[in-house]
């Protein structure tokens, strides 16, 4: 039989400026192996360990759309890493220590502005004061999702008005408890069915429920257009 699984792999990334990106990625660790270039395109393939990514970029330049996340790194130092990359040029954000990044998570754009993370798994020696994350920011990485994040605030903002700060959350936690968190967007589904939720579980819902939406109280529901018909 066949061994399917995977030994390596390449990540590929298409960029505007080869030597800005390469300095960015160099600062993590990754050497250039090989590099090269012809009439429409130019590449640097660079390793570190057994991780491998590929810099390409072509002329014309290719229209990327921009991703809310591009590499999420795993790091032993942190704050080495966060200072390296940050020489580069880059501005390197500490935005906390999540469940998978106990000894912290920093954010920073790469030259072509894509999101990249930086995490370290477990706490250093010298990090015994280090706050536990709120499990509210345990979606930190999804929250990088910039659109759905304004969507989610927007819809909270509107509901807000509507609705009063009283409601209770009706997403349960993954092990069953009632969620402690106040309910601010409502969601809802094309065959009627309706929760409302904290904004993570929101988020967390509208990323595992595809037909899941937010229920926008504006005035583009079936509401108005019904009261208009039954009008005696
Ligand atoms: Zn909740």
């Amino acid at each position: 039989m066949t061994d399917t699984r995977v030994t390596s792999f390449v990540a590929a990334s298409y960029v505007r400026d080869l030597d800005r990106s390469r300095t960015f990625y160099r600062a993590l660790g990754f050497e250039e192996l090989l590099t090269g270039r012809n009439d429409v395109s130019a590449w640097s393939s660079l390793q570190h360990d057994g991780h491998r990514i590929l810099l390409a970029t072509s002329q014309p330049p290719l229209d990327i759309p921009r991703l809310p996340l591009h590499f999420y790194f795993f790091v032993e130092d942190l704050d080495a890493a966060m200072a390296a990359v940050g020489a580069t040029g880059a501005v390197v954000e500490h935005v906390g220590y999540p469940p998978h990044a106990l000894g912290g998570e920093a954010k920073t754009l790469d030259p072509d502005g894509n999101t990249v993370l930086l995490g370290q798994p477990e706490r250093s020696p010298s990090q015994t004061d280090v706050p536990v994350t709120d499990p509210a920011d345990q979606f930190s990485l999804l929250r990088e999702t910039a659109a759905l994040a304004k969507k989610l605030r927007e819809a909270a903002a509107l509901a807000q008005h509507r609705a009063g700060a009283d409601r209770a959350c009706q997403v349960g936690e993954v092990d069953g408890r009632a969620c402690p968190r106040p309910a601010e967007i409502k969601l809802a589904d094309a065959w009627g069915d309706t929760a409302w939720a904290c904004i993570p579980h929101a988020e967390e819902a509208l990323i595992s429920a595809p037909g899941a939406f937010i229920a926008n109280d504006d005035d583009q529901g079936l509401g108005p257009f019904l009261a208009q018909r039954r009008r005696p």
